[in-house]
């Protein structure tokens, strides 16, 4: 998509300091961050959102899923959890969908929300 900025970014036409790329996504720290580490990982094919994937992108979703925790331990918002039952760490991802959701960047992405409070309002956990 000729207008779609994460499609710029995924092709390298806007600098964004990406610090994760495969054949298949990119992952780059969000520009207006929520928390001490917000970062987002966006496919390189341009998918408008979650609720326009079908079947032929449950591997690149399962992809995205699980690169999370291995780059939000990387980033320093890790979860651990103890032996002894302690858990520590810990981050939020999160899919907006649509203007209900307030979905800025009509291209997929999944928003990797973590580090020490205070986060902004919004983001951060309830209860
Ligand atoms: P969403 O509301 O889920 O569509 O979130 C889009 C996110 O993309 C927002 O948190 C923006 O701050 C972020 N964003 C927009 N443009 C850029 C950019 N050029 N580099 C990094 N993050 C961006
Ligand atoms: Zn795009």
């Amino acid at each position: 998509m000729n207008d779609c900025i994460f499609c710029k970014i995924a092709a390298g036409k806007i600098p964004s300091g990406i610090f994760y790329e495969d054949d298949d996504v990119i992952a780059f720290h969000d520009i207006k961050p929520a928390a001490p580490v917000h970062f987002l990982i966006v496919p390189k094919e341009h998918v408008a959102t979650l609720a326009d994937c079908g079947e032929k992108h449950a591997a690149l979703l399962g992809k995205m899923a699980l690169l999370a925790p291995k780059l939000a331990q990387e980033q320093g918002c890790g979860y651990r959890s103890g032996a002894g039952g302690d858990r520590t760490g810990g981050f939020r991802t999160i899919f907006n969908t649509g203007p209900d959701s307030g979905q800025e960047v009509y291209h997929l992405h999944m928003h990797v929300i973590g580090g020490p409070p205070p986060w902004r309002a919004g983001a951060a956990p309830q209860g």
